[in-house]
């Protein structure tokens, strides 16, 4: 993890389809990030790829300081040198699934922005679950398909592991839709931003929190098949009954509170 400091430069190098760079550059639509994520005095955020700046510099000019994580050695310069007009940017040489947000927040808690690598969301998405303790709530954009998944319940067709990992431990709000034609190069899908707050651990009432995903994987890797037969590894169907759920129901049919009642309940001994 390497702090860069400033030198000269422009945006030149075309951006690079491995690193799901397309850039946005529709005011309007970084307008209403900005008016969502809406930060206050004091506050820490962090964004998660500035890319070209088109959030960086706009968040900076509101709120005077802002730390950014960007995995492309390119954007570096041009980067440091033109958020300099705007505020105090911290940025950070590093692939975000390295970064240890929880070390990065030291003492106080962080906000994370970003308009995510697509190619990357769920890695990212899990990485900062496993982090949610420092963090006070995340602003991302996204497929609008992931968006959909993160925010389906039980009985769609798209409710599946994301849906209740991300449910779980934090509130999903789905904020609004952005077409493919704000972004250079335009994406093949519909984007949506969306706004995860982590709850208090106190009201998440998981009490292993590596058995309950460990539930939730195995029951989604296998969703065709019964709970009896997709967790045959971890439980037994006499376990699960017992726990209050239907070892012959499917994965697709169990509410978040289910898996976290399965997952909390002991077998009295
Ligand atoms: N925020 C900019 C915008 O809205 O125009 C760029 C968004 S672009 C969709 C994603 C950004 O994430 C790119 O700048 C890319 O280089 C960066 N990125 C890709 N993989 C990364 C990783 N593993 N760690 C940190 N940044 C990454």
């Amino acid at each position: 993890m390497n702090r860069h400091s400033a030198t000269p430069g422009s945006f030149t190098e075309p951006p690079k389809k491995s690193l799901g760079q397309n850039f946005l550059h529709e005011r309007g639509v970084v307008e209403r990030i900005v008016l969502a994520v809406n930060p206050q005095p004091g506050e820490r955020l962090v964004e998660i790829g500035p890319g070209q700046g088109a959030m960086t510099f706009p968040l900076l000019k509101r709120h005077g300081a802002l730390t950014a994580i960007e995995f492309d050695r390119d954007l570096l310069e041009p980067l440091t040198l033109q958020a300099a007009a705007h505020g105090t940017l911290d940025l950070i040489h590093a692939n975000v699934l390295d970064v240890d947000f929880t070390a990065l927040a030291g003492d106080g808690p962080i906000r994370l922005v970003g308009n995510l690598p697509y190619n990357l969301s769920s890695p990212i998405l899990f990485h900062a679950l496993d982090h949610a303790a420092v963090i006070t709530d995340m602003h991302f954009m996204l497929q609008k398909e992931v968006v959909e998944r993160m925010a389906s319940g039980p009985g769609s067709k798209v409710y599946g592991r994301l849906s209740v990992m991300l449910q779980a431990y934090c509130t999903v709000t789905m904020l609004f839709v952005v077409g493919p034609g704000a972004f250079r190069p335009p994406p093949k899908v519909d984007s949506a931003v969306v706004r995860l707050t982590p709850r208090p651990a106190s009201q998440v009432g998981i009490d292993d929190p590596r058995r309950f995903a460990d539930i939730v994987r195995a029951a989604f890797g296998q969703r065709r098949k019964t709970l009896r037969n997709a967790l045959s590894t971890l439980m037994e169907a006499d376990t699960i009954a017992a726990a209050g759920i239907d070892p012959q129901a499917r994965a697709e049919q169990l509410a978040v509170a289910d898996f976290v009642r399965l997952a909390n309940y002991v077998p009295p001994a």
